[in-house]
C-alpha cells in the first residue's frame, strides 16, 4: 500500500480499539480496488469524543466507524443521522461529506446481508425468538421491524431492559406483535423457542470466556435458522447444538463482514469486494 499526498483517511473511533478487526478488513479492501486510502484505528478515550468529532472535519477525515463504548455517544456531534440509526439509537459508521458529518447503522443493513446471504433467510412473515436486549438486539431489532417480521419475543436475562425495548419498538411498529420474556422463565423460554422460525442469539452468551446459555434447543422445529451474533469462538456452542441437531445455524462472523461491507459501500460509492474482506477476516 502506498501513502501519498492525496490518500484519503478513514478509520474507527474506539476505546479500547487495538483488537478490531476493521483496519484489516478495509486496507484490503482499499487495496484490492486499488483506492488511494488508508484506514486506521482511533483509540478515543470519551471525554475527547467531542474534540474527536470536530477533528474529523478540521483534518478532513473521509469517514469512520465507531464502536464501544462511543455507538450512542457520538449522535450529538453529527449533522444527520439515517433512519436506522436513528431507530436503533446508535450509528456505527460516519461519512465525512464536505464538511458535514452523516451518521449510518450499518448493523442492521450487515445483519440482513448475513441472514439473506449465509441461510437464505428472509425475516419478512417470520416469528422471531431474540436474546439479548443490548446494543446489538436493538440493532437486529429494527432490522427485523423494518422487514416485516410477524412476532418478536425478546428474551433478556434483566426482563426489565427486554421490557423496555419490546415497549419501545412496539409504539413505533404496532402491526408486529412484540412481547418481552425473562431469561429465567424456563416455560415461557420454551414456547418462544417452540414457536420461532429464527432464533438470533444478540447476547454476549457464549463469547470467549463467557459461559453459554442454556436452552430448551430440543424445543426448537427442524426447520428454526438460528444466528448468533457472537464470532469468537468462530463456532459457538450455541451454533454447534443447532448443527448437530440439523438445523441451520451460522456465527457472526457475516454480520461483522456484511456490516463492514455497508460502510465501505457508504464511503466510496464502490462495490465491496467481499471475498477479500472475508479473507482478511479470516482469523
Ligand atoms: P451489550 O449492549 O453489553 O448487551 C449485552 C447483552 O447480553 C445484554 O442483553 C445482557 O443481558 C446479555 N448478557 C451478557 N452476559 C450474559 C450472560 N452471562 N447471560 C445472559 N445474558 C447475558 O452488548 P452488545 O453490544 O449488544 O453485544 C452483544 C454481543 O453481540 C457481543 O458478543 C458482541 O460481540 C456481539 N456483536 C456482534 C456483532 C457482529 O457483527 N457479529 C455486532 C454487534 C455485536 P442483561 O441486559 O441482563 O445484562
Amino acid at each position: 500500500m502506498k501513502i501519498s499526498g492525496a490518500t484519503k483517511v478513514y478509520g474507527i473511533f474506539g476505546h479500547p480499539v487495538s483488537h478490531s478487526f476493521s483496519p484489516a478488513m478495509h486496507n484490503a479492501a482499499f487495496e484490492a480496488l486499488g483506492l488511494d486510502c488508508v484506514y486506521v484505528a482511533f483509540d478515543v478515550q470519551p471525554k475527547d469524543l467531542e474534540a474527536s468529532a470536530g477533528a474529523l472535519r478540521t483534518m478532513s477525515v473521509a469517514g469512520i466507524n465507531v464502536t464501544v463504548p462511543h455507538k450512542e455517544s457520538v449522535i450529538p456531534f453529527l449533522d444527520t443521522v439515517s433512519q436506522e440509526a436513528e431507530l436503533v439509537g446508535a450509528v456505527n459508521t460516519v461519512k465525512n461529506d464536505g464538511g458535514v458529518l452523516k451518521g449510518y447503522n450499518t448493523d442492521v443493513g450487515g445483519f440482513l446481508r448475513a441472514l439473506k446471504e449465509d441461510i437464505g433467510c428472509e425475516p419478512g412473515g417470520m416469528r422471531v425468538a431474540l436474546l439479548g436486549a443490548g446494543g446489538a438486539a436493538r440493532a437486529v431489532l429494527t432490522a427485523l421491524c423494518m422487514n416485516g417480521a410477524r412476532e418478536i419475543n425478546v428474551i433478556n436475562r434483566t426482563v426489565a431492559k427486554a421490557q423496555g425495548l419490546a415497549d419501545e419498538f412496539q409504539n413505533s411498529f404496532e402491526q408486529i406483535v412484540i412481547n418481552a420474556h425473562g431469561l429465567a422463565n424456563a416455560d415461557s423460554v420454551e414456547s418462544c423457542l417452540a414457536g420461532a422460525d429464527l432464533l438470533v442469539n444478540c447476547t454476549s452468551a457464549g463469547m470467549k470466556g463467557v459461559e453459554s446459555l442454556a436452552l430448551p434447543l430440543e424445543a426448537l422445529g427442524s426447520e428454526t435458522l438460528v444466528y448468533d451474533l457472537v464470532y469468537n469462538p468462530l463456532e459457538t456452542e450455541l451454533v454447534a447444538a443447532a448443527r448437530r441437531r440439523g438445523n441451520l445455524a451460522e456465527t457472526g462472523l457475516s454480520m461483522l463482514l456484511y456490516q463492514g461491507a455497508e460502510s465501505f459501500e457508504i464511503w466510496t460509492g464502490a462495490r465491496a469486494p467481499v471475498e477479500v474482506m472475508k479473507q482478511a477476516l479470516s482469523f
